[in-house]
């Protein structure tokens, strides 16, 4: 069941919509295999509507599913390591720095290390599904700044964050930092997180309480981030990699497949902020995006959409507009994100609100919208 502080769905607690229930996926550090990629289309294909949707903190969710798909569901997604620990479903978000292990150290094991961590702590099973842990190799990406917790990997060093502040620490062994940041997660849970407020920063006190509890006191704020990857192909010490996007955030179960048919054996993928995937290759540059663009998915930033996100629009039930439909390029505004209520769900970091007001009206910045629609071809 839902509560008021965590209306975000997991693998045992849906989120009903118009147009069925919606599961949410967590890939910790947004890393998948192709095995579990291909077979998260599987899913969506099977149970839901055939789609999978990246969200803002590079999880998943497969939605339209049907009444009593849920224990099937969740049980195929735990035989697929997907979902380990059903008390801690909605805890386990984690967001890594996208880039890291391309031509520099890997988080990898930082992020693995993090949530065993976070799973075999009773207490955190009251996470809910807003609160953020942030891993970041110096790289950005991983929205160190809006997250509740952070390690920030400088050199041989980890630093502990605590709702986007410095706390002090830097930890030279990668356990004393995931230990940190499990100690600064149960101090949240004890001074109201999962009960009286979803984040560390809307409690009273914030970062400065949490701290406090564990004997640090917080400092400097985490530099801003920096938002979505550009699109396109890049070499990193000799490996090629494609940031492909989603349009709208939505892949067919089928690009799902394309895309994990691309990436090099023994690779991960990593998801991202507005809708990129990360794929480092298999195939020549050249031809994977090709086979991508013809697919339907976004591999240049010359492509009118790469700025463009949207919500679930009508398929929720708060919805004003169909803004996956209305969801355009608008002149003066290089990234947008569309929103059917002013919730403004899966809002990339660097994106401009675009809120709908009615069925054909819109705000953004609390102004009405309609200058910028009139220039949208
Ligand atoms: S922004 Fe509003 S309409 Fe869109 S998914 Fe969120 S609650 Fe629903």
């Amino acid at each position: 069941m839902q509560s008021a502080v965590d209306a975000c769905p997991g693998m045992i607690t849906l989120h009903p919509a118009r147009d069925g229930d919606v599961a949410r996926i967590r890939l910790p550090g947004g890393y998948v295999t192709a095995r579990q990629w291909v077979a998260v289309g599987a899913l969506a294909r099977e149970f839901g509507d055939g789609n999978v949707d990246i969200t803002a903190r590079g999880n998943v969710q497969v939605r339209g599913l049907r009444p009593g798909t849920c224990a099937p569901l969740a049980s195929r997604a735990a035989r697929l390591g997907l979902l380990p620990s059903g008390s801690h479903d909605r805890a386990r978000n984690i967001t890594a720095s996208p880039l890291a292990g391309l031509g520099r150290p890997s988080l990898r094991g930082m992020v693995r290390s993090l949530d065993a961590a976070i799973v075999a702590e009773p207490v955190l099973a009251a996470l809910p599904g807003r609160f953020l842990f942030a891993v970041d190799d110096g790289t950005g990406g991983a929205a160190l700044a809006r997250s509740d917790v952070g390690l920030r990997r400088i050199g041989s060093r980890t630093q502990l964050f605590i709702a986007g502040q410095f706390a002090g620490l830097r930890l030279p062994v990668q356990a004393a930092a995931v230990s940190a940041a499990i100690d600064a997660a149960r101090a949240a849970v004890g001074l109201g997180v999962g009960t009286s407020a979803s984040r560390i920063r809307d409690l009273p006190g914030g970062g400065r309480a949490v701290a406090a509890v564990i004997g640090l006191a917080v400092g400097p704020s985490a530099p801003p981030d920096d938002g979505r990857l550009p699109l396109g192909v890049s070499g990193f010490a000799g490996r090629d990699v494609l940031v492909a996007g989603a349009r709208l955030g939505r892949l067919s179960a089928a690009q799902v497949t394309l895309t994990g048919s691309l990436l090099r054996r023994g690779d991960m993928l990593r998801l991202a902020t507005a809708g990129r995937i990360v794929i480092p290759l298999s195939a020549a540059p050249a031809v994977a995006a090709g086979i991508l663009a013809d697919a339907g998915l976004l591999t240049s930033d010359d492509d009118p959409m790469a700025g463009v996100g949207a919500c679930s629009g009508m398929a929720c039930s708060r919805s004003l507009s169909d803004v996956r439909a209305a969801a355009r390029p608008l002149p003066g505004y290089a990234r947008t994100h569309w929103a059917g209520c002013a919730r403004g769900c899966g809002a990339p970091n660097d994106a401009d609100l675009v809120i709908a007001t009615g069925p054909d009206s819109f705000q953004i910045g609390g102004q009405p919208a309609d200058a910028a629609l009139a220039g949208a071809s």
